[in-house]
């Protein structure tokens, strides 16, 4: 296997966030449930989602607001799409960084009509300055709007539409608690297990009319890191490989050798995890190495590694975060093939 340093984040095929390749595709819409039934998987939250629901419909309410955190590409907007459908009203969509100024967020929340649902991603992105005008919007359903300046302004209150903000954010713990505190519900989206993946991509395939036995499906489930979008994206990646190394349909053998070539391993793992993983052991003897220190050591954000490499490799148990730092475990190390003094075994 070829190991590259040069990422270009962007476009890392194991990126749970969305990248380029993934945006010239408009059929990714089709791929995104439409209803909680469609929707495989994060059972819990789907219980939980269907009671508030059904209860707000009851009542004929709107929904109370709703906070999904987990990493990305794990079905959070697709989920609030289904909220907004199975609510019966329009589907909003922004995010944190996209709303600069209070009057952005103002524009917004007076287009609402009565029970719409407002989804805002990346909600932790907002700044102090738009939570303002945000909450007494989520409490009382109003905006308070300053009109001129110095002594003679005045405060006038402007009535909004009810409606129901689904927020969603990788990283719940940098909400602000007056801003969590006006999430009525709140739900943490897994990653999600082989077998939900092997279901995901046999209706992908199926919706972009792609053959593809259950070997094959199980094969990229396996390596798409318990993340949907990488899934999805694997899925019609390894398409073309069918299509030219095979007759068309994804097999065990075809995902082996398209994943392989784009230096995926077995477990999912590119070479900035293959990296990440190897500075650990080579470089801090298998840790523990604080966040940071790790980050420049290898070059990368400390962000990027804390939301896009650890949680899956956390999930498989090749690190452990302790209070001193991050260590790598005895499974990465035989993943890596390597000994503890750093020697390999191969
Ligand atoms: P997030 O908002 O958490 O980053 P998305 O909702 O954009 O994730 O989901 C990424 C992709 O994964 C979508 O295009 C969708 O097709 C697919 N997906 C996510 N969750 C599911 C699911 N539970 N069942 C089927 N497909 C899913």
């Amino acid at each position: 296997m070829i190991e590259t340093n040069d990422f270009d984040l962007e476009n890392r095929i194991v990126a749970p966030e969305v990248i380029k390749a993934d945006t010239t595709d408009d059929v990714d819409l089709n791929l995104r449930p439409k209803t909680l039934d469609e929707y495989i998987g994060q059972e819990k939250v789907k219980e939980n989602l269907k009671i508030y629901i059904e209860a707000a419909k009851k009542r004929g309410d709107t929904l109370d607001h709703v906070l999904l955190y987990g990493p990305p590409g794990l079905g959070k907007t697709t989920l609030s799409g289904i909220i907004a459908h199975e609510m019966g009203v329009n589907f909003r969509v922004t995010s944190g960084p996209a709303i600069e100024k209070p009057g952005d967020l103002a524009a917004l929340l007076t287009n609402l009509q009565e029970g719409d649902v407002l989804f805002i991603d990346e909600i932790h992105r907002l700044s102090r300055a738009i939570e303002e005008v945000l909450y007494p919007a989520l409490e009382d359903f109003a905006l308070d709007i300053i009109i001129g300046k110095g002594p003679s302004a005045r405060s006038i209150r402007l009535d909004l539409n009810k409606f129901t903000l689904v927020g969603a954010t990788t990283r719940a713990g940098q909400l602000t608690s007056p801003l969590r505190d006006r999430f009525g519900v709140m739900q943490r989206l897994e990653l999600y297990s082989k077998e939900e993946l092997c279901d995901i991509i046999m209706r992908s395939s199926v919706i972009l009319g792609v053959a593809c036995d259950k070997d094959g499906a199980y094969e990229l489930a396996s390596r798409s890191r318990g993340t949907p979008r990488i899934a999805n994206r694997f899925l019609k990646r390894v398409r073309d490989y069918a299509d030219v190394m095979g007759n068309g349909k994804v097999t065990k053998e075809i995902v082996k050798i398209a994943l392989d070539r784009m230096e995926v391993d077995d477990l999912g793992l590119d070479g900035l995890d293959r990296r990440l993983l190897t500075m650990m052991i080579k470089g801090y003897n298998g840790g523990p190495v604080g966040l940071e220190t790790l980050a420049s050591a290898i070059g990368e954000e400390a962000v990027t590694i804390e939301d896009v490499c650890e949680p899956y490799l956390m999930q498989l148990g090749f690190i452990a975060r302790t209070p001193r730092g991050r260590c790598a475990t005895d499974l990465a190390y035989k993943h890596l093939g390597l000994l503890k003094d750093g020697q390999t075994t191969l």
